[in-house]
């Protein structure tokens, strides 16, 4: 097993899966309006400081959508040669273009490094809004985006494509091949099923 994912992978891939399978053959968008996208931020506590009582507007909105496309393009990319989610294959933004937006909204709440060493743990590193930084949503969600890119825990990511599938995961052993087992058993039955197909 490997260790636990940061807080950045938590965030970055929490965002990423704001896209998802519906349950019935499509794909579901958590993030269409503002109030989905406070909802969002209301089950993920913590996501930003001051996270607390953050009510979402078309502005925030459009911001956090662009920081998701972003970072969907360069989950795309690191999954390579591996093939990228079937949820947005098919409209992803080119690479350059993806970092220059992350970096844009990164950029709009400048940060200062913040150590924490406590207990027996390794020393960690984070990023805290600069004094008098006002907390801007994508920007967090870009920085972490960023973080996770950047950070050891990118070479696990895996797009799972079992039938229906569109997640993105983090293989926690080498052999992984879905991002869940009801996945693999699904894939499996297909897979019986396309060569009973062939055979019949
Ligand atoms: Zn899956």
């Amino acid at each position: 097993m490997q260790d636990s994912p940061g807080r950045d992978t938590r965030i970055a891939l929490g965002l990423a899966l704001t896209l998802r399978h519906d349950g019935h053959g499509s794909v579901a968008d958590d993030l269409t309006d503002p109030a989905g996208l406070t909802a969002w931020v209301t089950d993920h506590p913590g996501l930003v400081p001051d996270g607390e009582g953050f009510t979402a507007d078309a502005a925030a909105l459009a911001a956090v959508r662009d920081v998701r496309a972003a970072a969907r393009a360069l989950f795309a990319r690191a999954v390579r040669p591996g093939e990228p989610s079937p949820a947005d294959a098919a409209r992803l933004l080119p690479v350059p273009e993806a970092v220059r937006r992350l970096n844009e909204a990164a950029a709009r709440t400048p940060t200062v490094p913040v150590l924490a060493w406590t207990g027996t743990a390794a020393p960690v590193v984070r990023a805290a809004p600069a004094e008098g930084a006002r907390t801007d949503l994508a920007a967090a969600l870009a920085q972490a985006v960023i973080g996770f890119l950047a950070g050891p825990d990118r070479q696990r990511l895996r797009a799972c494509h079992a039938p229906r599938c569109v997640r993105y995961f983090l293989k926690e052993h080498p052999r992984q091949q879905w991002c869940k087992p009801s996945c693999g058993n699904r894939a499996r039955v297909a897979r019986h099923q396309e060569r009973h197909r062939r055979t019949a």
